[in-house]
């Protein structure tokens, strides 16, 4: 009875030339030919949407629904009923996942992005199993000395056929699934082995690893207590308690914390106050613009800053020996950056370290 009063009322909606059908159980389609533009079609859908509101009646039952509908317009390229169904439905699923607003139209970019995503998801599970990380290791260097005193461990990932995948693009998606956790606890477990290794080569035994520490992975405190951790600045934006506690346990447990890409995102000034954080990264986008005064002055100032505090400084993306001699004389602890090395694969770092990892002439 009530399909059959909901179907009464989206016909009333339309003209008399127009389809409507119920395709499924409590799924309706409308074909609305010859209409002028998309206007024509999301009109048809809010007055659907307004008459399904209406609270139904059935025997003595007051009945409340609500719909979700996706708009697919006519395009060229399909060639039977069904390809408009499936647009239909996709712009469907996307009305009812987005939560704001009843109706959408389907859109082939949006769709392709977000097939593209479920398919970087699809493939990163497999890429767990089937070993397609690996880790590489950026130096870290003393600016006073030009040695190298630790590596931050950065993952990559060669994808089966697709080749080489920017983490910029597959850590989002890592962390939105949870995958992050997995990969995550791998990167750890590899960089910690590689560093215990390298510490026993020749006046290494204080060599140090920065692994990058996600949101999701932050809230398990088990998986941590040896290492030291790297963690952005966005992430501490969120659930701020619990990320308190597991901090200061990190602390407790001899484990070092740096804000990652500091200065952009929020501002962390009052985190810096709360937490007990032993680094800061400043990001590369100041440490970037080396000719621009005001750029510097800012670097100069998160340097005094930090110092003031008693933390220690990494610049990020030093790739010049200008920025490398101004920020040695702020007074920056430590930098990172193309200037020195770019991320080295194990055998690679293993042979800098071998030479001695000194960067100056
Ligand atoms: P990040 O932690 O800030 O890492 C620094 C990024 O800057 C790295 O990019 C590094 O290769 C790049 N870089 C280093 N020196 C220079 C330089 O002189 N110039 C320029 N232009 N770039 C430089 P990468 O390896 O692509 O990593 C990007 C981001 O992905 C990282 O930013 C980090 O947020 C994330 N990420 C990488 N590996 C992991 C991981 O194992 N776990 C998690 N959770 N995130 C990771
Ligand atoms: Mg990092
Ligand atoms: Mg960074």
């Amino acid at each position: 009875a009530l399909l059959i009063e909901v179907a009464e009322r989206l016909q009333v909606s339309v003209r008399p030339t127009d389809v409507v059908a119920r395709i499924a159980s409590d799924d309706f389609a409308a074909l609305l030919d010859d209409i002028r533009d998309e206007s024509d079609g999301t009109r048809v859908a809010k007055r659907w949407i307004a008459a399904l509101e209406e609270p139904f009646r059935v025997g003595e039952r007051e009945i409340f629904l609500s719909a979700k509908i996706g708009i697919a317009l006519s395009d060229a390229a399909h060639e039977d009923a069904h390809q408009y169904l499936a647009d239909a439905s996709a712009a469907m699923q996307r009305a009812r996942t987005k939560g704001d607003g009843d109706y959408e139209v389907f859109d082939r970019a949006v769709h392709k992005r977000s097939t593209q995503r479920l398919r970087l998801e699809t493939d990163l599970r497999r890429a767990i199993d089937q070993e397609e990380f690996r880790v590489v290791y950026q130096p870290l260097v003393d600016l006073a000395s030009e040695r190298t005193i630790g590596f931050e461990a950065l993952v990559r990932w060669r994808h089966d056929h697709r080749g080489f995948i920017s983490p910029v693009e597959f850590i989002p998606v890592a962390e939105e699934t949870g995958l992050i956790v997995s990969i995550g606890e791998w990167v750890l477990r590899t960089a910690c082995q590689q560093i215990a290794e390298w510490r026993t080569l020749p006046d290494q035994q204080s060599l140090t690893i920065n692994v990058n520490y996600s949101a999701r992975h932050l809230r398990r405190t088990g998986v941590v207590d040896d290492v030291l951790a790297e963690i952005t600045e966005s992430m501490l934006m969120e659930d701020v308690e619990t990320q308190l506690k597991v901090l200061n346990d990190l602390f407790e447990a001899g484990i070092r914390v740096a804000i990652d890409d500091f200065g952009t995102g929020y501002s962390s000034l009052s985190y810096l106050r709360r937490f007990k954080v032993d680094t800061l990264k400043i990001d590369r986008s100041f440490v970037g613009p080396a000719d621009e005064a005001a750029a510097w002055d800012l670097v100069r100032m998160i340097v005094a800053l930090a110092r003031g505090m008693g933390v220690t400084v990494v610049a990020e993306g030093v790739e010049t020996v200008g920025q490398k001699l101004r920020l040695r004389e702020i007074g920056c602890d430590l930098a990172q950056g193309y200037l020195f090395a770019k991320p080295l694969d194990a055998a690679q770092a293993e042979e800098h370290l071998l030479q001695g990892g000194t960067h100056s002439e």
